[in-house]
């Protein structure tokens, strides 16, 4: 078959005009208005400076930021390439009055087959590919990236009350979203870390003939699968996309970087049973808010709470009886989610003697969730974990003593493992079920600490303009896949 080089494939097409350029100082990002009259970069609304920022009006400010967060991250990329134009605006995106999208980014379009591709037939984002190639492949017609931001954030029904910290030296009030945090992680995306290829279908991109693969492809292995998805059908891919805390990122420099960034300790629960295989094994868990931390190892045998004066089954919301009392004392409990709050459930098996709780989930779905509630009188350790999970201790454990027994649980940390990473010390990329558009696979996953730069939420503890090991590990991904 015949290849012409550039191939080209445009991912969005943007209805406004290119209004006038700011250069950024460094020459090699550069910021494009593309805002109305009035509008976000354009904004008139008189404001006073703040955190270094001495731009007069609220457009102007949001530019400086923006301005100084193409310096800072064009200093992280090599010299001599061509100029990366990015596409800025401000319009209104998804919110409500408790989460709002702050803002998103990607590339304008990919690339395949251009001039010092690493590999053939493989799609490249447009500032990558242009950057590799050693020229604009557009001839600089076109933006390379395009970001947005809320508009309305902050306003009534749109994370109410809460605002866009302008300042450039990182003192982001508790009430603000650091928007220079933001940016750097939007920038990253446009930069290159995104997956391209779809993972809510599986499906790669086509150039309107054939589909061809995204270089990100061969650095994303699924641990159930056994295969990266450059060897997957779309079927598989789409699997892999809800496989929670199984997607890892397999490129060189994020591996190597992982022990300098994240820190040993993962959350789990244990189970062993001689007469069970089935169900021995490693359990993902959410912790509790409540209650001690597992830092303390617990093991015990684990009692399913089976049937409740209320006439529900397992789940705790009454103080335990009978059976019930007797099969979770000295034991960790298992009980189920719903009709009353988590912490009722952990305080009555507490009080009926229980080591720890185990709540299984009542929706389908992972990874485990947190549990929320506070309880100063709990003293037992409590976590939960998924439907499925839950499901397949309750096959084993079905009330009768002598299994309980059999069953053992350990709530523990994981100290010989990253928080952020799976057994082989390999970066976990976000894949939660059910799929979340705009978040899935192309982030860390939530479970990293340190907090990441490129998590899918913006934890408020991240150092502005970290991009690189032992801070984070954007930059490293960025490397894997040709920068
Ligand atoms: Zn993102």
């Amino acid at each position: 078959m015949n290849k012409p080089f550039n191939r080209k494939r445009a991912l969005a097409l943007l209805g406004l005009s290119l209004g006038c350029a700011f250069s950024a100082q460094a020459v090699k990002i550069k910021i494009v208005n593309a805002d109305l009259p009035g509008v976000g970069f354009n904004d008139t609304t008189p404001v006073a400076p703040v955190g270094g920022n001495e731009g007069t009006t609220l457009g102007a400010q949001r530019m400086n930021v923006y301005l100084n967060v193409a310096k800072k991250w064009a200093k992280h990329l090599p010299e001599g390439g061509p100029d990366i134009l990015v596409n800025a605006d401000w319009p209104a995106l998804t919110c409500s009055s408790t989460s709002a999208t702050l803002g998103s980014a990607g590339a304008n379009s990919v690339w395949r087959d251009f001039p010092n591709a690493p590999y053939p037939g493989t799609w490249y984002s447009s500032a990558l590919a242009n950057t590799l190639a050693g020229a604009d492949l557009d001839e600089g017609t076109e933006p390379e990236i395009n970001s947005h931001f809320n508009v309305n954030l902050g306003q009534p029904g749109c994370l109410d009350g809460t605002s866009f910290y302008l300042g450039l030296d990182g003192n982001a009030p508790s009430n603000t979203v650091n928007f220079a945090v933001v940016l750097m992680h939007e920038v990253g995306h446009g930069l290159g870390f995104q997956a391209l290829t779809s993972g809510s279908s599986g499906a790669r991109i086509s150039d309107g003939v054939n589909a061809y693969p995204a270089q990100w492809e061969r650095w994303m292995y699924d641990n159930t699968a056994g295969k990266t998805w450059l060897d997957m059908t779309d079927a598989e891919r789409k699997a892999s996309a809800v496989n929670p805390r199984n997607l890892v990122w397999v490129g060189a420099n994020v591996t190597a970087s992982v022990p300098a960034v994240l820190k040993k300790g993962t959350p789990e629960l244990l189970v062993k049973s001689t007469e069970n295989p089935a169900i021995v094994g490693t359990y993902q868990v959410g912790a509790a808010s409540f209650g001690p931390t597992l830092a303390t190892r617990i093991k015990a045998p684990i009692g399913r709470v089976i049937d409740q004066a209320d006439g529900k089954t397992g789940l705790a919301c009454n103080p335990l009886t009978g059976d019930n009392a007797a099969l979770v004392a000295g034991r960790i409990a298992l009980v189920d989610r719903g009709t009353c709050a988590f912490t009722i459930k952990v305080k009555n098996a507490q009080d009926a003697g229980a080591v720890g709780v185990i709540v299984a989930d009542n929706t389908a779905g992972g990874p485990p969730a947190g549990m929320s509630g506070t309880d100063a009188t709990i003293t037992i350790p409590s976590v939960r974990i998924t439907l499925d999970d839950g499901a397949k201790l309750k096959a084993v454990l079905t009330g009768d003593v002598r299994m309980s027994d059999n069953v053992k649980g350990i709530l523990h940390v994981n100290k010989d493992q990253y928080a952020g990473a799976d057994a082989q010390g390999r970066a976990l990329l976000y894949t939660p079920n059910p799929y979340q558009s705009g978040s899935s696979v192309s982030h860390y996953d939530t479970i990293a600490f340190r907090n990441l730069l490129m998590e899918p939420a913006i934890n408020s503890d991240l150092p502005v303009y970290r991009v690189t090991p032992p801070k984070d590990l954007t930059l490293p991904l960025l490397q894997d896949i040709g920068w």
